[in-house]
């Protein structure tokens, strides 16, 4: 095959995986120490009323099949090793949404014994959704930018967290 060809192969490739992405994003959640409102607001934008499957979203069981990781809630010392496993079991391209408040900041358990950190300081956050907790079309919203950021070839500026580059390293 010349270069010609083979490199119009390679763009015609990845214009039908760009696609196939885009209409199928599969999501997995997490729940780092929430106190499950945000979980609420998630299932409810999984609801026939919010409808997220219009996107092509589904909920998977196993970060092994999932593009997407959902968390929320803060990051407590237990969950930041579990945390940083999901993640790693999930294939590459991957993306992660930051749910709630307390998931960007620590929010209302900010200085709690128990709490390590937010999530950006354990995996690379590619979208953060604010609001405690956020509503259905707040998480639409944030899903809608991962998307549209994908549909531009590009992804949202995340930078590495210290965890994973030393698991990379
Ligand atoms: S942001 Fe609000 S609803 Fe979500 S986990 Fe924190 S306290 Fe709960």
């Amino acid at each position: 095959m010349n270069l010609k060809k083979e490199q119009l192969w390679k763009q015609v490739f990845s214009k039908v995986r760009t696609w196939a992405r885009l209409n199928s994003i599969w999501a997995v959640h997490f729940n780092s120490g929430s106190c499950n409102g945000c979980d609420i607001e998630i299932l409810a934008t999984l609801t026939p009323h919010y409808d997220v499957e219009r996107f092509g979203i589904k909920l998977q069981g196993s970060p092994r099949h999932a593009d997407v990781l959902l968390v929320t809630g803060p990051v407590t010392r237990q969950a930041r090793e579990r945390l940083l496993r999901t993640y790693q079991q999930m294939p590459e391209p991957k993306f992660v949404i930051s749910i709630g408040s307390c998931s960007i900041s620590g929010g209302v358990f900010d200085g709690c014994y128990n709490v390590g950190s937010s999530v950006d300081d354990v995996v690379p956050v590619d979208v953060y959704i604010p609001g405690c907790p956020p509503r259905p079309e707040a998480v639409i919203d944030g899903i809608i930018q991962l998307i549209t950021h994908l549909q531009g070839g590009t992804r949202p500026p995340a930078k590495l967290t210290q965890a994973v580059e030393e698991i990379a390293a």
